[in-house]
Order: structure tokens, then C-alpha cells, then sequence
């Protein structure tokens, strides 16, 4: 995003889910920041109440396809029915494609939709085991600049990980001046 100024964003790919999704929200509340989340449609539909509560709270809600579906190993036509069927859901215009990858014509397709992709420059690694609190922080101190968007996942996945590390990111974010915003 916009280099010049000192604004970075947090999002959170693969939720919501019960387990860790209202965990997530009541740490940004605590800090008073604002985050994008990058819903598997089918987990919104499942459970709508957080949905519900992700968008009352003032975050933003991003597209990360109805089944977190593979670009590469799916034709454009399934692959832009199953991110319109998760947008009956969700209602927003920002996408970000399952794995990071997608082919050029899911893209250009999703684009005429009026959907804006948004990928990230700072990977947390919450899902790696192999990746200590530690060992991840120093990678985002390391790889964030103005106009970064981290990733974080609120997946079982990462859950127990990734708890440890949002508060520790969010006081060094706010500690070196940094204001966290939403994509729109
Ligand atoms: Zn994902």
C-alpha cells in the first residue's frame, strides 16, 4: 500500500471459526485496532453470528473463496462461481486467492467482478510449527515498512501460535509508530 505514509494492515486468512475468531476480536478491541479478514465462505456461512460480529466490531471482510479453493488445480469458471457464491455471503469487494496463486484469466475475471486482490509482503509463518513466537516476531520486525499487510490466520491450524504472537505484533507495531488500518 501507500509507501509514503506510516500506516500498515493486519489481516487474518481462513476463518471465522469459533475456536479462535472471538479470541482474535477481543485482542484488537484491547489494543483498539482495526484488522481485514479474509473469510472461507463457507465458514461464514456456517456461522454467521461471527460474521456478524467481525463487521459490527468496525473490521473490514475480504473474499478467500467459498471452499479455499486452489486457483492453479481449478478451472476460472469454478473457480469465479465459487467466489461469487462465497460473496452472497460476505458482500464485499477484496479478495485474496487461497495460497497466494491464481491463474491470470481467475484474476482478470474476478477483476471485471469489481473485486480488488490483495496479497501481503509479511508472512507470519503462524502455521509452521517449526516457527517459534519468537522466531516470527523477528520476521515481522525484520520484513514491515509503511504500507505493509501482514498475514495471520485464525485456523486451528495456527490458532495457538498465532494468539501468542497478534499482541506482541500489535505493541511493537504501535511502539514504532505505526497506525493499523483497514483495505478497502
Ligand atoms: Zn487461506
Amino acid at each position: 500500500m501507500n509507501p509514503s505514509s506510516k500506516v500498515v494492515y493486519l489481516t487474518f486468512d481462513d476463518g471465522p471459526i469459533p475456536e479462535c475468531t472471538p479470541q482474535v476480536l477481543k485482542i484488537l478491541a484491547q489494543y483498539g485496532v482495526k484488522a481485514t479478514f479474509f473469510m472461507v465462505g463457507e465458514n461464514a456461512e456456517r456461522y454467521p453470528e461471527l460474521l456478524a460480529q467481525v463487521r459490527a466490531a468496525g473490521h473490514a471482510i475480504g473474499n478467500h473463496t467459498y471452499h479455499h479453493l486452489k486457483g492453479y488445480k481449478t478451472c476460472t469458471h469454478t473457480y469465479v462461481q465459487d467466489a461469487e457464491r462465497a460473496n452472497n455471503i460476505l458482500q464485499t469487494t477484496l479478495f485474496r486467492p487461497p495460497h497466494g496463486r491464481m491463474k491470470y484469466s481467475q484474476k482478470k475475471a474476478l477483476r471485471l467482478a469489481g473485486q480488488t486482490i490483495y496479497l501481503w509482503d509479511v508472512l507470519t509463518h503462524d502455521y509452521n510449527p517449526c516457527y517459534s513466537v519468537e522466531k516470527m516476531l523477528s520476521v515481522v520486525q525484520r520484513c514491515t515498512r509503511n504500507g505493509s499487510i501482514i498475514v495471520m490466520h485464525d485456523s486451528l491450524k495456527a490458532k495457538d501460535r498465532m494468539l501468542l504472537l497478534l499482541p506482541l505484533v500489535i505493541e511493537w507495531l504501535q511502539r514504532e509508530g505505526y497506525q493499523l488500518g483497514v483495505l478497502d
